[in-house]
């Protein structure tokens, strides 16, 4: 640390505070080896050790402000960007930066102040690096799986063996940041990547699953998610890769959510609740499906509800978009949850689940409803205590179990005192709900309504009425028989 000790009584702080300081949502951290660390953020700038020659340009008085800055794992490997006091962008690197690095630099320098001033320079341990500059960008040393990202946006092979650079589709890195476990995280343009979920020290995998308040990596994709964030470092020096900065940026003019940790510190941070259209997903009596945790709206018996809808293409609305639901035109899906945005997150009849965009569905004549598998589980265990209490007086509620058609000329059929409560459309919901819907399941289910049998069970005192209605739930069991085994027949709504 020859570098630090002449200048460790030099109180450069004056000099920081004297600097403008980022801009709202703009953060650098930058960790070097040991305790080196600078930190940029809207409220100022901070730093421990700080190399000689950048104090120099710190006391100078020509810096306007740090744009970025990034310390390698030797002692003289950094790189400074400020802007000046006279508008232009200058770096300062340190001598022992690597040399094929060093000739990224040079040569970015030497071709025009534009790609001068649009350098960065993000460094790593092991002498690893990625640079960049407009569209271009060299790396060495960095994890594979950030390497196959970055070729992911590029367009051109980067060959690191000839030194020729990799060339971005669109935009710039904007944020990038890895540690040799594995963890990585890189922005471009709108676009965010990272392994933040799955892979590197446990202590950032929690933190960033807490940061987006457990939501799973698929919901995390969608775009409006990811464009919540503001800034991710990761400390490639720390052995245990366990220190990290993640920033959101600001809303409503609070102070923006983070969560970080500078080891040997514990982890630090704030965060909102609620402040996420997703967050209250995370609710008690969230149903699991497909890894995901959802939340969906109960009724007044506690019972989940759900809302019907018609997929009016086939596919995705965007093709590639993985978190998706692929749909069939025609395909009814069960609406889960509203995101937001006009997007949904939906079941399709196979238990699949995923985001369909409004413009995609097309709304049914159907009003919310109790899941048919719970509404088919409750009725069945129902009916089961009824029959073997006995004497019975009254005839079951249906509709409590199924009351989802709304179809006007179903209305007079499911009121009035000697109607059931549901209709033919109801009685095949509730039926499809036993998982399996055939002609055995039906004819067990119409067997239990037999007028007679059924007849048996009731006090005499109601045994008439009873036995009608019965009668009745008879005939519409096989009604749906009568459908299943001619398929020509006129279908209940689907
Ligand atoms: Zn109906």
């Amino acid at each position: 640390m020859a570098l630090a000790n002449s200048v460790v009584h030099i109180d450069v702080s004056a000099a920081l505070t004297a600097l403008e300081p980022p801009g709202l949502d703009q953060y650098c951290i930058a960790f070097g080896p040991g305790a080196t660390q600078f930190c940029a953020t809207p409220n100022g700038y901070s730093t421990t050790h700080l190399p000689r020659k950048v104090v120099k340009d710190l006391l100078g008085g020509q810096i306007k402000k740090v744009l970025h800055a990034s310390f390698g794992s030797d002692d003289d490997s950094f790189l400074f960007t400020y802007q000046m006091k006279d508008g232009s962008v200058a770096h300062r690197a340190g001598r022992d930066l690597p040399k094929a690095l060093r000739s990224f630099v040079d040569r970015v320098s030497a071709t025009s102040e534009e790609s001068a001033s649009s350098l960065r320079v993000q460094l790593g341990a092991n002498r690893s690096y990625v640079a960049w500059s407009g569209l271009l960008w060299v790396a060495k040393r960095i994890p594979k799986e950030l390497r196959t990202a970055l070729f992911n946006i590029s367009s051109a092979d980067f060959d690191e063996a000839n030194g020729s650079p990799g060339v971005l589709k669109s935009g710039t890195l904007d944020n990038i940041a890895w540690h040799d476990n594995g963890s990585w995280y890189v922005k471009n343009g709108h676009d965010h990547s990272n392994n933040l979920m799955d892979r590197g020290a446990g202590v950032i995998r929690g933190a960033w699953k807490d940061l987006w308040d457990n939501m799973s990596s698929q919901e995390l994709l969608l775009p409006h998610c990811y464009a919540k964030l503001a800034y991710v470092a990761i400390n490639p020096h720390s052995h245990t890769g366990g220190t990290f900065a993640f920033f959101k940026k600001t809303k409503d003019a609070h102070e923006a959510d983070f969560i970080l940790r500078f080891e040997p510190e514990d982890v630090v941070s704030r965060l909102r609740k609620k402040q996420y259209p997703l967050q209250e997903m995370r609710q008690e009596g969230a149903s699991h499906t497909s890894g995901q945790v959802v939340n969906v709206p109960k009724n007044a018996e506690g019972l989940q509800v759900f809302k019907w809808a018609i997929s009016k293409h086939t596919g995705r609305s965007h093709a590639r978009d993985s978190w998706e639901l692929d749909l069939k035109k025609g395909e009814r899906v069960k609406i889960l949850k509203d995101m937001g945005n006009d997007w949904f997150l939906v079941e399709n009849r196979r238990g699949e689940n995923g985001w369909v965009h409004k413009a995609w569905l097309d709304s049914q004549q159907m009003v919310p409803h109790i899941d048919p598998r719970q509404a088919y589980a409750r009725f069945t265990v129902d009916v089961e205590k009824m029959l073997k209490a006995g004497d019975i007086r009254s005839f079951p509620d249906l509709s409590r179990y199924m009351n989802a058609c709304t179809k006007d000329a179903c209305n007079p059929l499911k009121k009035g005192t000697r109607c059931l409560g549901i209709c033919i459309h109801d009685l095949h919901e509730l039926m499809c709900g036993s998982g399996e819907y055939t002609l055995d399941t039906l004819k067990t289910e119409r067997y239990k309504w037999h007028p007679d049998k059924f007849a048996r069970y009731c006090h005499p005192d109601h045994r008439e009425i009873l036995r009608e209605k019965a009668q009745a739930l008879f005939v519409l069991f096989g009604v749906l028989m009568d459908i299943l085994e001619n398929p020509r027949a006129p279908q209940p709504a689907a």
